[in-house]
């Protein structure tokens, strides 16, 4: 979102943190201002696309590509009108994940344990 209120970065705020932009806080932008940062994507990811846990709300919009769709979203823990589709969580991902200054990668299943390494 844009905040009218603030001058420099902190015009430009995640919809779903609402913490302004900065060099470790790297957003990616909807439409009509939406933006959406690197580290709610984190959760989202991990969340609605590893986790399976998104679900779908089909009266409401994802606020980045304002679209209603039978897909799970991502509802911010913070401010539950924020809420973004799969679509658009793994659209964020390969943005972020190509670009070196986000320094993003996309959160892996989690690790399972192995032994010790050996095997016979
Ligand atoms: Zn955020
Ligand atoms: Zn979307």
């Amino acid at each position: 979102m844009h905040d009218a209120g603030c001058e420099g970065n902190d015009y430009f705020k995640c919809d779903f943190c609402r913490q302004p932009w900065s060099e470790e806080r790297l957003m990616i932008e909807g439409h009509q201002g939406s933006l959406f940062c690197v580290r709610c994507l984190t959760p989202a990811y991990t969340s609605v696309v590893l986790a399976k846990e998104g679900e779908e709300h089909r009266d409401r919009k994802c606020v980045m590509c304002l679209e209603e769709r039978d897909q799970p979203q991502w509802e911010s823990p913070l401010y539950a009108e924020a809420s973004v589709c799969l679509r658009c969580i793994k659209q964020a991902a390969t943005v972020f994940e190509k670009d070196p200054e986000a320094e993003w990668k996309r959160p892996g299943p989690p690790k399972q344990e192995v032994g010790d390494g050996i095997y016979t």
